[in-house]
C-alpha cells in the first residue's frame, strides 16, 4: 500500500512510519514539523526507497492538493495535531486551527481526490483520534465505541470536533473513513513534555519529579509500538464508518508510573538514594480527568488485535531507551516551553 500518513514526524506517527516501512508499504510522510516534530524520529527509514517526507501544513489545502496529486497514495492516515492538553489550556487556538480546521481541510482535499479517481472502495482515509472525547470516568466502567462523548479540555474538544467531522464526510459523501480513538501511549521517541520522559529525564538529572494534584489520575497506558501495529490493522481490515478503541489493559495512576520509573533507574543508574525521594506534588492541571480507562473488545474480536506488551515490561524498555539515546532527548530539551509547567491558567 502506498500510504500518506500526516504527523509522520511525531511521537506516535513515527513509529507508524518506521512499521509500515518495515511491513513493505511505501509512506508519504506529510508533517508541518511544529515543536513536537522532529526528522531525527524517522532517520532510520530516511534513505529506504519507499519513504518520501514532504514539509506542509495540513490547513494548506494548495500544498495538500499538490503532495496527492503528485504521490497517488491509496490511504491517508492522519495523526497530524496539536497533541498536548497543557498547551491547549495556555493557547487553544492552535488546536483549534490544526485539529478541526485542519483536518477539515484535510477530508475536503481528501474527498476532490478520491472522487477524481472515480471513488475507488479501496481508498481509506483513518482518522486517529484519542480515548479523551470520552471524557472521564469514575472508579468503575470502560469506554466503549458507544460511550457519548464529553471532552473536557481544549485539545480533546478539539479531537471530537474532527471525530465528528470525519463521521459527517462519511455518511454525507461517502467518503470511506475509519477511525481509531486510543489510550495514553508511551514508548521510545516520546517527546520530553509528556509525564513518562519527564519522570525519566528529572529522575536521572536529580531534580524534582512533578506530579500534578494527588497523583491518583488513572490513564490506560498502551506501548506505542502496539498502537502503531493497531493503526495499521485497522486501515488495512477495518470496516468503513466503523471506530475502535485501542487501548492496553494497563491501567495505572500517575504516582504508580513514576513510582515504577523510579525503581527501574534504582536498578539501572543507582543515586546513592532512591530516585522517588525527588517526587513533588504540584498544583494540578485545570479540568484535570480523573480516569480513563478503554473497552477494546470491538478490534480484539473483530481483527485479532492485543497488546503484546505489558506495562512493566514496556517501562523498563522505554526507560533504556532514553538511557541509550541522550542526543535524541537533549536537542528537543531545548525547544521552546520544553520544561516549563505549562497549563496552569484556569
Ligand atoms: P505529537 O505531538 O508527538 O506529533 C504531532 C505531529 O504532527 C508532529 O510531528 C507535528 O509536527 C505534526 N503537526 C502538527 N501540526 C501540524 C500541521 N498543521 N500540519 C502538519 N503537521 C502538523 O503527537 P502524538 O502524540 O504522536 O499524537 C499523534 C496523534 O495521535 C494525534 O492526532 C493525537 O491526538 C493522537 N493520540 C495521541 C495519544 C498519545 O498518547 N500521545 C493517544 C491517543 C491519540
Amino acid at each position: 500500500m502506498k500510504i500518506l500518513v500526516t504527523g509522520g514526524a511525531g511521537f506516535i506517527g513515527s513509529a507508524v512510519v518506521r512499521r509500515a516501512i518495515r511491513e513493505g508499504h511505501q509512506i508519504v510522510n506529510l508533517d508541518k514539523l511544529t515543536y513536537a516534530g522532529s526528522l531525527s524520529n524517522v532517520a532510520e527509514v530516511a534513505g529506504d526507497p519507499g519513504y518520501a517526507f514532504e514539509k506542509a501544513d495540513i490547513c494548506d489545502r494548495g500544498a495538500v492538493d499538490a503532495i496527492l496529486a503528485r504521490h497517488r497514495p491509496d490511504a491517508i492516515l492522519h495523526l497530524a495535531a496539536e497533541s498536548h492538553v497543557d498547551r491547549s489550556i495556555d493557547g487553544p487556538a492552535a488546536f483549534i486551527q490544526t485539529n478541526i480546521v485542519g483536518t477539515y481541510t484535510l477530508l475536503e482535499a481528501a474527498r476532490a481526490y478520491w472522487s477524481g479517481r472515480g471513488r475507488p472502495a479501496a481508498f481509506r482515509f483513518h482518522h486517529v483520534s484519542t480515548d479523551e472525547v470520552y471524557g472521564s470516568l469514575g472508579p468503575e466502567g470502560r469506554f466503549t465505541e458507544a460511550t457519548a462523548y464529553d471532552p473536557r479540555s481544549p485539545y480533546s474538544a478539539s479531537k471530537a470536533s474532527s471525530d465528528h467531522l470525519v463521521r459527517a464526510w462519511h455518511e454525507t459523501y461517502g467518503l470511506p473513513v475509519v477511525l481509531t480513538n486510543c489510550s495514553n501511549n508511551y514508548g521510545p521517541y516520546h517527546f520530553p513534555e509528556k509525564l513518562i520522559p519527564v519522570a525519566i529525564l528529572k529522575a536521572l538529572a536529580g531534580e524534582p519529579i512533578p506530579v500534578y494534584g494527588d497523583g491518583g489520575n488513572v490513564r490506560d497506558w498502551l506501548y506505542v509500538e502496539d498502537h502503531a501495529a493497531a493503526l495499521l490493522l485497522v486501515l488495512q481490515r477495518g470496516r468503513i464508518g466503523r471506530s475502535y478503541n485501542i487501548g492496553g489493559d494497563s491501567e495505572a495512576t500517575n504516582l504508580q508510573i513514576v513510582r515504577r520509573i523510579c525503581a527501574i533507574l534504582d536498578d539501572k543508574r543507582p543515586a546513592g538514594a532512591p530516585h522517588d525521594r525527588l517526587i513533588a506534588f504540584v498544583a494540578d492541571r485545570p479540568g484535570h480527568d480523573r480516569r480513563y480507562a478503554i473497552d477494546a473488545a470491538r478490534i480484539r474480536d473483530e481483527l485479532g488485535w492485543r497488546p503484546s506488551l505489558g506495562l512493566d515490561e514496556g517501562l523498563e524498555r522505554t526507560v533504556q531507551w532514553f538511557l541509550d539515546n541522550e542526543t535524541w532527548w537533549r536537542a528537543l530539551q531545548a525547544r521552546p516551553g520544553v520544561g516549563a509547567r505549562l497549563g496552569t491558567a484556569g
